[in-house]
């Protein structure tokens, strides 16, 4: 269900007090993407800002853990439609886990996720069979798969309508090519520059390298830095498999409920495992997210 898209107009505001001691589980109370209610005096400026009064609650937020150490968490962004996760092959190389682990946490914070395939120009020239093996692995879970060039324009209007009347998150390690594509997306902006940028009405004292575009087709895009890994917060082991898709249908079949998929006899998902029907890839990944769960409780 998408939610109506607000009128994008820039002002600035300010955190009340009490808002911002509220929840020390976060370390901070409101992301891009809130929805919140304010109050203002007059026309609001830098010397006459609007005062947040609350955050209204959210559809849904993806998180990241502060540190390994810290119970804290940090919001990346709030209410969002739909996550594109964008990948490419070489140049930087992928890297398995780290994907997965971002899909994962969609599916726990309930977002849409999608995967987009950027370069598609240089890895049809350098490694082909690799863009095959990437249908081998992630085919079977079901997740959309956007085949796209920046530099070439292929698949950006799909992508550009896909995106439209929605609240996106793109999210992607650095090189990539985010930047490429939100300005293919709508030439007029300049994600390097970023000068119509919330953070820019922060003010200096803001840690948030998060910015919302507002694009041509009518759909607002969040761009979201070179993330290192989100931390999973409240995932319990018994809980990581139903976050993979494929191997929450496969459990079903399973002997025993709940099941780890690792031991035990009667196991449906390491069967489809073993019949190719989920891929050895993914299930690795599944493994490495359980052992981690071990080591940080
Ligand atoms: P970001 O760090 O994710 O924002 O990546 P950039 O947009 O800065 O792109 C990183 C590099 O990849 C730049 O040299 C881009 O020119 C290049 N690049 C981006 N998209 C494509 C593409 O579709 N094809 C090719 N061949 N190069 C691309
Ligand atoms: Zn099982």
């Amino acid at each position: 269900m998408l939610s109506a898209l607000p009128e994008w107009n820039l002002f600035p505001a300010v955190l009340r007090g009490k808002i911002r001691l509220q929840d020390s589980e976060v370390t901070n109370p409101i992301a891009v993407g809130d929805r919140v209610r304010y109050e203002i005096d007059g026309e609001p400026s830098m010397e006459n800002p609007a005062s947040i009064m609350e955050v209204l609650p959210r559809k849904n937020y993806v998180i990241r853990k502060s540190t390994n150490l810290s119970h804290q968490a940090h919001i990346i962004a709030a209410n969002l439609d739909k996550a594109y996760i964008i990948v490419t092959l070489q140049f930087p190389h992928i890297k398995l886990p780290f994907l997965d682990r971002i899909l994962v946490t969609c599916e726990v914070y309930n977002v849409p996720a999608a995967i987009v395939l950027n370069k598609m120009d240089l890895l049809r020239e350098v490694c082909p069979e690799q863009i095959a093996d990437f249908h081998r692995i992630y085919d079977s879970t079901g997740y959309q798969i956007l085949e796209i060039s920046a530099k070439t324009g292929e698949g950006v209007d799909a992508l550009r309508q896909d995106c439209s009347n929605r609240i996106c998150l793109f999210s992607g390690e650095s090189g990539v090519g985010k930047s490429s594509i939100i300005k293919a997306l709508d030439p007029s902006l300049d994600p390097k520059i970023g000068d119509i940028s919330i953070a820019h009405l922060q003010g200096k004292h803001t840690t948030s390298l998060y910015e919302m575009y507002n694009i041509s087709s009518d759909g607002f895009i969040i761009d979201s830095p070179g993330l290192r890994g989100f931390g999973l917060v409240d995932v319990e082991k018994e809980e990581v498999a139903t976050y993979f898709p494929e191997m929450l249908r496969a459990s079903e079949n399973c002997r025993f409920t709940p099941c780890t998929h690792t031991h035990e006899p009667g196991c449906a998902v390491k069967a489809a495992v073993e019949a190719g029907a989920i891929s050895p890839e993914r299930y690795s990944s599944y493994l490495g997210m359980l052992d981690e769960e071990k080591k940080y409780r």
